[in-house]
């Protein structure tokens, strides 16, 4: 076999027309039918790139510059868009991210489910599209002796300095802000991944949208460390509407956020957020939906999907803190909930119990065991609702999906490429997908969530 050459190389300038757009932002551009990669690049746009890698079968480059423009280009909001890496779509105006997403869908089910026909509805946007993020995790830095909070720089581990983020509530931006500068003014050290020396790693924040009830989380390397009491004092001090301070330990060598003790320091281990009229109890460490509107429009799609008039039974895999689950118990007979993380149940079977509702069952396993073995005791489900992470749901599952024949199948998704898949195997076994809705759960970034109707063809 011979092997196409690659017709470009390392720092070659080149004009380029970009015919579509990753799932990750960038624009793509074919060059004697080799793919490039150019962030910031937009459809339909000619522009002069620098190519900066080169691999067998495509390369990355940079935008230098636009020389056709879309007519969905617009100027960024956030002075640090192209440094973030945060969000992938500023440059897009919010009539093309929509229309891009829909497209992104809707390729992803004639390519890869061969599904040419199903109805895609258009991506349901938000009104306003900023400001939606309820949670803020940022690491802390030093710079010229004072803390300081940001990102990490792309592809190392240097701290740009940030104030405030554009899709992040304000009163996260600002707890971030408080918190930072009245550890600094004590004196207490930001951590230094480099000689593993010093106190703060990480600041969270926690916003509940409805509640106004806000939650501070500070991870540390070490348990104790100087002015603890005085930072606790004058935080309750400086945020009145702190409503829990939690403190976690991460005393190892390692990238990952959170260590295994977790502490509340001051008030309560929980605040609280509704989606809907459900109300929501939000830990430390649990899960919960970042864009709690967007959260709504969605799962308001699922129950309309999942057409329960009260006598159903349903069965929620990938159930997580009982989300979907609550949503629809009100309107069904019966729901049971299968999660893989211990905790998430747990919290689930206390959101269900802060809500009064006791048809909701919850269990902790792999949907892909549980659901098979539930089957086998003869547990019958008329929908099966799912919402797997982004590898999509697996082929057991869908197999016991098709063995147990529900009614409806109403698959919530957060990739359009696995969904297809996922989507074509149940076909194939006897559903026919009816519609899909996808809703911008994270406007201004390249992800798109979608729920899709599935019904059982009548044998
Ligand atoms: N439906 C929930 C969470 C969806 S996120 C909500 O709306 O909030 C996907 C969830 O699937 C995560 O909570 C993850 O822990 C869980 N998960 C991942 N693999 C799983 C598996 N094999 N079986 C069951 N749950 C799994």
């Amino acid at each position: 076999m011979t092997s196409r050459l690659v017709p470009v190389q390392k720092n070659d300038i080149i004009e380029v027309k970009f015919e579509d757009l990753t799932h990750d932002g960038s624009g793509v551009a074919k060059i004697d039918g080799y793919t490039l990669f150019v962030p910031f690049g937009l459809p339909g746009e000619r522009a002069n790139v620098k190519v900066l890698k080169t691999k067998k079968n495509y390369g990355y480059g940079k935008l230098l510059d636009v020389i056709t423009e879309s007519e969905f280009r617009v100027t960024p909001e956030c002075l640090i868009y192209d440094r973030c890496g945060g969000c992938q779509l500023q440059h897009m105006s919010d009539e093309g991210q929509l229309l891009y997403k829909h497209k992104q869908v809707k390729d992803a089910l004639v390519r890869i489910g061969h599904l040419n026909d199903v109805t895609v509805h258009p991506v349901i946007g938000m009104d306003n599209p900023w400001r939606y993020r309820n949670k803020a995790q940022v690491p802390v830095g030093e710079e010229n002796g004072s803390l300081i909070t940001g990102f990490y720089q792309k592809g190392s581990h240097r701290i740009v300095p940030m104030e405030e983020c554009l899709i992040q509530e304000e009163a996260n931006d600002t707890v971030v802000r408080v918190v930072r500068d009245l550890a600094s003014q004590l004196g207490i050290r930001a951590y230094d991944e480099k000689n593993h020396h010093g106190v703060i790693r990480h600041i969270i924040a926690k916003y509940g949208r409805k509640t106004d009830e806000v939650m501070v989380v500070i991870i540390t390397r070490m348990k104790d460390f100087p002015h603890k009491k005085q930072l606790i004092e004058q935080i309750v001090e400086h945020i009145p509407n702190v409503k829990s301070i939690v403190h976690n330990v991460n005393p190892k060598r390692t990238n990952v956020i959170f260590g295994d003790e977790t502490n509340v320091i001051w008030g309560e281990p929980y605040i609280y957020d509704y989606i809907g009229d459900i109300k929501f109890a939000i830990s430390a460490r649990s899960f919960y939906q970042v864009n709690p509107i967007q959260t709504k429009v969605l799962y308001d799609k699922a129950l309309e999907y999942a057409q329960l008039t009260g006598n159903e039974t349903v069965i929620d895999a990938y159930c997580g803190i009982g989300t979907i689950s609550l949503f629809l118990a009100r309107q069904a007979k019966k729901v049971y909930g299968v999660e893989v993380v211990g905790q998430a149940i747990a919290d689930a079977k206390r959101n269900a119990r802060l809500n009064g509702i006791e048809n909701a069952e919850f269990f902790v396993g792999e949907a892909e065991k549980v659901i098979p073995w539930w089957y086998q005791q003869g547990i019958q489900a008329d929908v099966i609702v799912v919402d797997p992470p982004r590898k999509g749901c697996d082929e057991a599952l869908l197999n016991t999906i098709i063995d147990m024949k529900p009614k409806r199948v109403v698959y919530v998704s957060c990739n359009p490429a696995t969904l297809a898949r996922d989507l074509r195997i149940l076909e194939d076994g006897g559903f026919e997908t009816k519609e899909v809705q996808p809703v911008d759960m994270f406007p201004q970034t390249g992800h798109v969530e979608l729920v899709a109707l599935m019904s059982r063809v009548n044998e």
